[in-house]
């Protein structure tokens, strides 16, 4: 027999709660293996207990699914102009383009590292003086760390735009007491397997309407007019939640708020290990906000010492990972509008993010610090 030897040190992996097997077995046992059944409606309803507000939600096969729906859903049609917040990854980006809409990129603060809200409404502005009302804002809870959620809906408001909240990373955060995922006119949830909890792939449409949920679920559907026949009167997605994977979220969901502790521990002891060296800093929460700390992550003084860390772990199978790259910096993207203070730029030359998983053993953690300091 071979033994496969497995013991690097992951940025963020699956970690099971022990209860989601049986939630599995029991699709297996009904023959509910459909993108319907026990397991969806139950884990729609135990999204819905989770966050509390009257929130409906509706479970699909990603989070990028969810926010293509999403931007759909608030009116985002061919032609039409959609503020995305830059420093992020490109699923909250990419659902823009599948629309025909062109996205303009507003960069972001450096409290909370998110959408700023003065770029924000330059970026608004500038679309205005030129005739165009911006149909969508796009904002991102990076990291789990809430963006300026007053800040933002103020102007959403002033103008008259739907926000559409991407909480991709944020299940289990919250901003004022209130959980992330419950603020723009829809949300969107990830359960892809690097996340807070996992059910290996899907999401989750979040929204405060009942109408809502009830259209995300039609067009994730293949949009099935009402008759004993196949009839459509509008273009549908093969979008909607397996009856399978949903049973692994019943499982997750049981455990998602110590998974949240355990992601606190993790940042908590990196700060308590690694502040006191000479350049490295760490994010702040904001008062009254209680991010989900999905990952930990540090900036150093410059691109070159980002690196010589990342090498370092590396060296020891240890998996680090730069911040994530602007949008309006990807090659993709490069043609874009964009509104921009040099603040993600900085974030993505000089921030790293450490291993950071709910799984994660003390001695690994412990590793990683000695690690660091090693190279001083
Ligand atoms: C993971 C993620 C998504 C996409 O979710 P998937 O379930 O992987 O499609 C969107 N936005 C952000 C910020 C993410 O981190």
């Amino acid at each position: 027999m071979i033994e496969i030897k497995n013991d690097k040190i992951w940025l963020s992996s699956p970690h099971m709660g022990g209860e989601e097997q049986k939630f599995v077995n029991k699709a297996f046992e009904e023959n509910w293996i459909a993108p319907l059944g026990p397991n969806v409606n139950g884990f729609e309803s135990d999204i819905e207990s989770y966050l509390q507000e009257t929130t409906h939600a509706a479970v699909l096969s990603s989070g990028t699914a969810a926010l293509h729906l999403g931007l759909q859903l608030v009116g985002v049609t061919r032609g039409d102009t959609v503020l995305c917040q830059s420093f992020t990854f490109a699923a909250s980006a990419n659902p823009i383009a599948y629309l025909g809409a062109q996205p303009v990129f507003v960069d972001s603060e450096r409290q909370t590292w998110n959408i700023c809200p003065e770029q924000l409404e330059k970026a608004i502005k500038a679309s205005l003086n030129k005739g165009i009302k911006p149909k969508a804002i796009i904002a991102v809870h990076l990291y789990g760390m809430p963006y300026k959620v007053a800040e933002v809906q103020k102007i959403a408001e002033k103008y008259d735009i739907p926000v559409v909240e991407d909480s991709a990373e944020a299940l289990g955060s919250s901003y004022q007491g209130v959980a992330c995922g419950t603020f723009g006119d829809v949300a969107a949830l990830s359960f892809n397997g690097n996340k807070i909890i996992t059910t290996s792939g899907g999401g989750a449409l979040v929204s405060k309407k009942a109408s809502i949920k009830k259209k995300t679920i039609f067009l994730a559907s293949q949009a099935r007019d009402e008759a004993p026949h196949y009839q459509h009167s509008e273009i549908g997605y093969n979008y909607r939640m397996s009856n399978v994977t949903a049973g692994i979220g019943r499982g997750q969901m049981m455990v998602l708020d110590e998974r949240v502790k355990a992601r606190r521990e993790n940042y908590k002891y990196y700060v308590e290990h690694l502040s006191d060296i000479r350049d490295i800093t760490f994010l702040d929460e904001p008062e009254n906000v209680y991010s989900n700390r999905w990952l930990s992550c540090i900036l150093t003084e410059s691109y070159e010492r980002r690196e010589e860390i990342r090498k370092k772990l590396e060296a020891y199978n240890i998996e680090s990972r730069p911040l994530w790259k602007p949008m309006h910096l990807q090659p993709v993207f490069k043609n874009c509008p964009t509104f921009t203070n040099g603040v993600s730029e900085e974030l993505f030359e000089k921030g790293l993010c450490l291993p950071s998983g709910s799984n994660l053993k003390s001695e690994q953690l412990e590793k990683v610090v000695e690690l660091i300091k090693s190279i001083g």
